[in-house]
């Protein structure tokens, strides 16, 4: 299943249920359905998530700018004898980065913003370095691995029912409701997903590959279901309101003619 239908059909339902829940929809569980929506495809280095969060062109930028430093370390080195010839051999390394594949790179960068996050969620609170801890464990796992399953969604529930504590319960309920809509979604290709590891059932009901006309078909019907349920949620209420506020004003003009 494509990005762009995960992040329709996981958001579309997330919200339109909360709304037809009671859940207040505010700006945090907005912002966490379609972060989640996208989330278990992060052990792909090429999903649509890492593609917005790290574009080609940045990634680029970042390789250009380790060449730059890796000749710049490796001149300053040449002049102050520092530690010649080991340090030559980082300044080569980082030279080299620019000839590391765009993936293989992706996975570098996460792994070293989930140490990053580690280190500094010692500081700025616990799920940050479970996030830290998450990206790093997801940038060397197999695809559609740990993110694909159901301790996937224990633990992004985990970090959001914490970090909920101050921003809402309908953001964890948002985030656990689009991860497994994601999960459920992946079921319906041929590949499916193994929902505990290491244990090897499969959940699958094949009715679709991706790229293939089977996976139009069923990501168009998926896509129309999520727009009903959004128009049921969100549009026809909408409706219902006006239909009231034009009645009321009926009523007041006829009660007005009427005096
Ligand atoms: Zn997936």
């Amino acid at each position: 299943m494509t990005g762009r239908t995960h992040l329709i059909v996981g958001s579309g339902v997330t919200l339109s249920v909360l709304s037809l829940i009671g859940q207040p929809i505010t700006l945090p569980a907005a912002v966490v359905a379609v972060v989640s929506s996208l989330l278990p495809d992060i052990d792909e280095p090429n999903s649509l998530l890492l593609q917005k969060t790290m574009p080609k062109a940045v990634l680029n930028k970042i390789k250009l700018a380790l060449v730059a430093a890796g000749v710049g370390f490796m001149i300053y080195c040449y002049f102050q004898s520092f530690y010649v010839p080991y340090s030559y051999g980082v300044g080569v390394l980082m030279i080299g980065a620019f000839l590391i594949h765009q993936r293989l790179f992706r996975q570098l960068l996460m792994i070293i913003l989930g140490g990053l996050l580690l280190y500094l969620g010692a500081e700025a609170g616990p799920w940050w370095g479970t996030i830290g801890a998450l990206l790093m464990v997801c940038a060397v796992l197999p695809h559609r691995g740990l993110t694909h399953s159901v301790y996937g969604v224990a633990i992004w529930g985990a970090v959001l029912y914490f970090a909920s504590i101050r921003l809402g319960e309908s953001m964890w309920i948002s985030g656990v409701m689009a991860y497994t809509l994601h999960l459920l979604c992946d079921m319906l290709t041929k590949h499916g997903i193994h929902p505990l590891p290491p244990f090897k059932w499969k959940f699958r009901l094949p009715l679709m590959s991706t790229g293939k006309f089977s996976g139009f078909l069923v990501e168009s019907i998926c896509i129309t279901l999520t727009f009903v349920l959004v128009w049921h949620a969100f549009i026809a209420p909408m409706g219902d309101t006006m239909f009231g506020f034009f009645t009321h004003i009926k009523d007041r003009v006829s009660a007005l003619w009427n005096t």
